[in-house]
């Protein structure tokens, strides 16, 4: 039995890992970090089952005394993820992070960290497996279209941009596109932030609006030709099997992997 500790489990992915977790005849859930409510449970938030009398800690370390969790899964926020993973490595938990917005000096200094703990450690931008063929797909395209850009399109309470996902295909494409500024060479904005973000010369595009879940569209232009790659999460259901995968296939890893297309 995997012992699981959630942090950000009142939050809407949290929610769903909840019951991800509690539905697994392989795992248990053992507590609940949060930043508020100590001495509470799940079930006294009034969003969960009255049964779901799962423990709440402020504290990482005070939660770990108590109940000694495997895993840490982090679905929190941008400024809370890397104290709580670097605090989780350092107590001997393994992290299995849903949450986005790490820096590289951040993910650089995590990877130590794991490879001195000799804990697995999981970052995973996006856990729907869609999402993640898609950013392979795109990478396999870009040996042949290097004219790409990237169309991210997430919910509006959404805090960081661009999203982890079209980041990391950017980055995945980068690995295998001749580097190339796209565009006109004299191409002006008259309008600040009209051609999106440029990395490494191709640019991403970030969409926030009500109604919408995250979605991906990367686009490929050639010669008289479109090819579009394109993958839509309708709810945050599509994460919960990447999410039940990381946290058996942290316990079998020493290192930090950043990205489940590393691991499928
Ligand atoms: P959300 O609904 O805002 O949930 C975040 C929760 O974390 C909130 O309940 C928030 O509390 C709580 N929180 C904030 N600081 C905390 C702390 N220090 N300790 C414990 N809990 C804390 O957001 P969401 O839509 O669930 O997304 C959460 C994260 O997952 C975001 O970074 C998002 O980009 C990411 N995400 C990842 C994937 C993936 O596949 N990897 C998919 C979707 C989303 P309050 O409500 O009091 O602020």
């Amino acid at each position: 039995m995997i012992k699981v500790a959630i942090a950000g489990a009142r939050g809407k992915m949290g929610q769903e890992a909840v019951h991800t977790v509690i539905k697994n005849d392989k795992m248990m859930l053992v507590a609940a970090l949060d930043y508020k409510n100590a001495n509470t449970t799940l079930a006294d938030t009034g969003l969960f089952p009255t049964d779901y009398t799962v423990p709440v800690y402020t504290d990482l370390a005070e939660l770990n005394e108590a109940t000694a969790p495997d895993v840490l899964i982090d679905l929190t926020s941008p400024e809370v993820v890397y104290t709580h993973t670097k605090q989780a490595l350092t107590l001997g938990i393994r992290p299995v992070v849903g949450t986005t917005g790490f820096t590289d000096e951040q993910l650089a200094e995590l990877t130590t960290l794991a490879q001195q703990q000799k804990r697995g450690c999981i970052i995973a931008p996006n856990f729907a497996v869609g999402a993640i063929l898609m950013m392979k797909f795109a990478k396999e395209a870009a040996r042949f279209f290097p004219d790409v850009e990237i169309i991210e399109m997430h919910h509006d309470q959404k805090l960081d941009a661009p999203s982890g996902t079209g980041l990391k295909t950017a980055q995945m494409i980068q690995e295998v596109r001749t580097a190339k500024e796209q565009g006109h060479p004299n191409e002006k904005e008259t309008y600040a932030g009209a051609r999106g973000a440029n990395f490494d010369g191709m640019h991403i595009h970030s969409v926030r609006l009500p109604g919408l879940v995250a979605h991906q569209q990367v686009l490929f232009g050639g010669d008289g030709q479109l090819l579009t790659i394109r993958h839509d999460s309708f709810n945050r259901g599509s994460f919960m099997s990447g999410v039940a995968y990381c946290v058996e296939e942290v316990m079998t890893q020493q290192t930090l992997i950043y990205g489940l297309e590393n691991l499928i």
